[in-house]
């Protein structure tokens, strides 16, 4: 999905240690350059000093297959003359795994739960969810009280294969990408976490305040605007995280370009990416709720006279999630 007629820059991944080691004789540190980049702020180029970087590339393939497939976009406009060219951004990823090509054994070599014979990865959850979310959200705006920004409304396809619709739009969008207030993400808000009872008030909020301190606020007002608020659990914006949910979803492609963003998601679970991720377990109550609360918010976004401000603090709510889980305050 990445575009074979432009230049790209090859990216080097590794540890913060090598890249400390890698800047020690340089005049820029590596803490400096990684706590700008966080705050989004400008990258001036300098010299490495004192090393040598030699890249040894095998830029030799074949082509074994090729699979096309694209985005599917709706816009409704909204109401006023001018924030109109503005847009709220919603996304869910509408692909998913495919078939299960072996034998029914989980890694315990335990059958999975389910039909031992359905080899089809149903994705119900993942991202059924999302998807059909996204089509409410887009019939209740295109057919309630239109806000005052435009929304954008994005299905992107080749998630499970590495972000790659979601990232092809941030570098292709349909509108100017500094047009886009906000980016809303919902993938997997069917299910209980582990499939857990006390789980059924939850969602899990990852994101929101990296970028914008405002976004997050308005999720927070909306949430408390509903009749039964949710749970809103924040333990997966921990940047400890091991699982790093924030950069495992779509949003992560338009955060990456400065976008503020919220990330709504209902937790793993044993059906996840297998046959039993099937319709019949999804919470239908629970998902609505959740729906809710990104179209409250969807709406305070795109009724906001400026746009949501981009302070770049980075995460913060690890300790307050804590709080509020440990000490019961909300
Ligand atoms: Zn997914």
């Amino acid at each position: 999905m990445q575009r074979y007629d432009q230049k790209r820059a090859p990216a080097v991944t590794a540890q913060d240690e090598f890249f400390e080691f890698l800047f020690s004789g340089s005049a820029v540190t590596y803490a400096d350059l990684k706590s700008k980049s966080t705050k989004q702020e400008p990258l001036t180029p300098s010299t490495l000093k004192g090393v040598t970087l030699t890249f040894v590339v095998d830029a030799d393939y074949t082509i074994t297959r090729t699979r096309l497939t694209r985005n599917v976009v709706g816009i409704v406009e909204g109401s006023d003359p001018r924030l109109k060219s503005t847009y709220v951004g919603f996304g869910a990823h509408y692909d998913h795994t495919g078939y299960r090509d072996n034998a029914p054994v989980t890694r315990q070599g335990q059958s999975p739960p389910g039909d031992p014979n359905d080899r089809i990865n149903n994705g119900a959850d993942d991202d059924g969810s999302g998807t059909v979310a996204l089509m409410a959200l887009a019939r209740a705006f295109a057919t309630g009280p239109k806000p005052r920004r435009s929304l954008l409304f994005v299905w992107h396809a080749g998630e499970e294969s590495g972000l790659l619709g979601s990232r092809y739009h941030a570098d292709f969008p349909v509108v100017p990408l500094d047009s886009l207030v906000a980016m809303l993400n919902i993938d997997m808000i069917g299910r209980n976490r582990d499939n857990k009872e006390t789980e059924r008030n939850t969602v899990y909020v990852v994101g929101s305040d990296r970028i914008s301190t405002e976004l997050h606020n308005l999720n927070e007002e909306a949430n408390a605007s509903l009749a039964k608020p949710l749970q809103l659990d924040y333990e997966m914006n921990d940047p400890a995280d091991p699982e790093s949910i924030y950069t495992r979803s779509d949003h992560y492609s338009y955060a990456a370009k400065g976008i503020p963003i919220i990330f709504y998601y209902t937790g793993p679970h044993p059906d996840h990416h297998r046959p039993s991720d099937s319709v019949e377990k999804i919470l239908f109550e629970k998902m609505t709720r959740i729906t809710q609360l990104v179209y409250a918010t969807a709406q305070r976004a795109a009724n906001l006279d400026h746009a949501p401000a981009r302070d770049n603090k980075g995460p913060r709510a690890v300790g307050e999630g804590k709080r509020e889980k440990g000490e019961g305050k909300r």
